[in-house]
């Protein structure tokens, strides 16, 4: 056996995104033994469903990251394995003896478009966005089982967010590319017209919008564009946060010019108007923000339409056992990774922070799992090195405060250890996984980029071996 399975301890991380992957790697770089179970068949979570293809350099960057992290010598990746179908989370925190269990499972369920009996169109006139990006990052893969969507001209997009921008540009992109396609001939392959913009486009052709003959589609928002959540401000001082208003006014403007989509601001969707079964219109409520507040005025206008596209965030799934508070996991302690109720249950990445971002999914996982091995007392020579002496010192703070429910956890024999990791090798035997990069190589979609000939396939499948 390997020396580095000599250790004792045992962790289990659902999820291998972003998030669990750092997690995990950090727990089995001190020696912790690490089972990181996926439903998916790859490990890469929203990087391969939700990041729109377009991002072909940070989406191979961030697999090539995982594979490294998930290759570790210490971590046995188990895919196709969903928590809370394949084993309940009880029997998962009762029945084995983990040192810790680390739910990294992202947010996976769309936020529901909070218009009654607005569900009754889904799949067909009411789209979900992550619906919409499997689709839209896989349409081209001869064997993609998912829903197939037809974008409709006079599409609304609900949302206001970062992926909403992304996802009313897919709406652009695909309404305008049909026609340049059926009606002049001119076939534009998606990175294109995403780097150049649709107007651009249209000007290297000498067309007009008008030319076109459709509607184009409209990006709704609550709130006005200077409000928009689409740059952090630096820090809580007026000046800075009046510097994020402004930033984000501006990257609105830029995006709509050069996509060329409708913009209304300060409306929610209250309703819609249907004509025998079939969705019409969404019926939008002006709103203005007082003090910060969203307030309604109780003024109403119908936007006629046949597709909504709701891009409204999305949430973590709910699984018995899991304390929640409204849609978030219910988490306490420094970096808000503990699960409250729970000694060694926590929460990392998207399935926390609700927030869409790659960087903060991995920070989060890194800062919890150091927390963790601080308040264990494990040798933290490596991190100490890469941290500066604030953080130290308020990491040292926190950790101190989770140390004692941690340390009371008894630690589970060599036999129970070795029992687990043979049941995960018994599993992965079931599903024909023999090692991680040949799995990966099997499992790794056609990419479009590769179809179009636009870059070289990647001979290895899955990067270097280690
Ligand atoms: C449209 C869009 C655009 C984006 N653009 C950017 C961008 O430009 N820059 C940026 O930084 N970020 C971007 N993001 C966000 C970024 O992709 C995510 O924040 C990040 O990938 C989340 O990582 P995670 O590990 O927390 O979660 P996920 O990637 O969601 O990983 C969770 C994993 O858990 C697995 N899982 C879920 N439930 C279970 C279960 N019950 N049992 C077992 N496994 C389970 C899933 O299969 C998945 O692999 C974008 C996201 C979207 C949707």
């Amino acid at each position: 056996m390997n020396k580095h399975h000599k250790r004792e301890h045992l962790a289990l991380v659902v999820g291998a995104g972003v998030a669990g992957s750092e997690a995990a790697w950090q727990l089995a770089e001190h020696g912790i033994r690490v089972i990181v179970v996926d439903q998916n068949a790859l490990p890469y979570g929203k990087i391969e469903d939700g990041l729109p293809l377009w991002h072909i350099g940070l989406r191979d960057r961030v697999e090539a990251d995982i594979d490294r992290k998930l290759r570790h010598p210490n971590i046995k990746f188990l895919p196709l394995f969903t928590v809370g179908k394949d084993m309940s989370l009880d029997q998962i925190m009762n029945d084995y003896k983990f040192d810790a269990v680390i739910l990294a499972f992202g947010a996976w369920k769309d936020r529901p478009l909070p218009v009654e009996g607005i569900e009754k169109f889904r799949n067909r006139q009411l789209i979900y966005q992550n619906d919409l990006m499997k689709w839209f990052n896989h349409k081209h893969e001869p064997d993609f089982a998912g829903p197939h969507y037809q974008i409709e001209d006079g599409a609304v997009v609900i949302g206001g967010g970062l992926a909403s921008l992304d996802v009313i540009k897919i709406v652009m992109m695909e309404l305008v590319g049909r026609v340049l396609r059926d009606k002049y001939g001119l076939d534009y392959d998606v990175f294109t017209m995403e780097k150049k913009g649709i107007k651009k486009i249209l000007e290297e052709n000498g067309l007009k919008w008008e030319d076109l003959g459709l509607k184009g589609a409209t990006l709704v928002y609550r709130r006005s564009a200077r409000e928009m959540p689409l740059k952090v401000a630096l820090s809580d001082s007026e000046a800075d946060k009046e510097k994020a208003r402004e930033v984000a006014e501006k990257l609105l403007h830029t995006y709509k010019e050069k996509f060329m989509f409708d913009f209304v601001p300060n409306a929610v969707p209250v309703d819609f108007t249907e004509e025998e079964g079939k969705l019409t219109g969404l019926v939008l409520e002006k709103t203005r923000t007082e003090d910060g507040k969203l307030v309604y005025t109780g003024e109403r206008f119908v936007l006629p339409t046949t597709q909504v596209i709701s891009s409204i965030g999305a949430i973590p799934v709910k699984l018995p056992g899991i304390p929640y508070r409204g849609d978030a996991i219910d988490t306490e302690g420094p970096s808000g990774s503990k699960v409250k109720g729970f000694d060694n249950l926590f929460a990392v990445g998207n399935a926390v922070t609700g927030k869409g971002n790659i960087k903060m999914a991995k920070e989060h996982g890194r800062q919890a799992m150091r927390e963790w091995l601080w308040a264990k007392r494990e040798p933290v020579a490596g991190v100490l090195r890469q941290m500066d002496e604030k953080y130290l010192t308020d990491t040292d703070k926190r950790a101190e405060s989770i140390s004692d429910y941690i340390l009371s956890k008894p630690i589970p024999t060599q036999e129970e250890v070795d029992h687990v990791w043979e049941l995960v090798e018994n599993k992965r035997r079931e599903i024909g996984y023999k090692d991680y990069d040949s799995w990966i190589k099997a499992h790794k979609p056609v990419r479009l980029e590769e179809m179009l000939g636009l870059k070289k396939k990647d001979k290895s499948g899955s990067g270097s071996k280690s």
